[in-house]
């Protein structure tokens, strides 16, 4: 099966991925593509998902857990590539309590100001 045949028509994400909706894409590889979010809560604030279709990082990584790997190489090289050097926050949202508002994997990437701690 290909990373196609497992995508949701209808997921935001993977449109993206098909260049179906547009985005401002900061790097991408065989496993991984990594845009700017729509809505930054950061300085920077990069969105880093896998090609293939799973409603979040747990699911990813019961399924396909060399994407999950490559999704956190990936964070490291948009990190490095931002300039990140004295630290960001990756943050998975998992369920609507938390936030999720899309259901394919993602990590965010937050940088570029001071991290405040718990989160809210
Ligand atoms: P979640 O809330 O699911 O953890 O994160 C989803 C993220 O996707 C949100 O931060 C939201 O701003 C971002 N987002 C929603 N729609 C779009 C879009 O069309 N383009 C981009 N680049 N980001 C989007």
């Amino acid at each position: 099966m290909t990373d196609q045949e497992t995508a949701a028509d209808d997921c935001l994400f993977c449109r993206i991925i098909r260049r179906e909706i547009p985005a401002d894409v900061v790097l991408e590889d065989e496993h991984t593509l990594a845009f700017r979010d729509i809505s930054p809560q950061a300085p920077v604030h990069v969105l880093v998902i896998p090609k293939v279709h799973h409603p979040d990082a747990a699911a990813l990584a019961a399924a396909a857990p060399e994407a999950l790997v490559a999704l956190v190489e990936a964070v490291g090289a948009v990190a490095d590539q931002e300039g990140l050097w004295e630290g960001y926050r990756t943050v998975f949202n998992t369920g609507a309590r938390a936030h999720q508002t899309v259901f394919h994997a993602h990590a965010h990437v937050l940088g570029g100001r001071d991290m405040a701690w718990p989160p809210g």
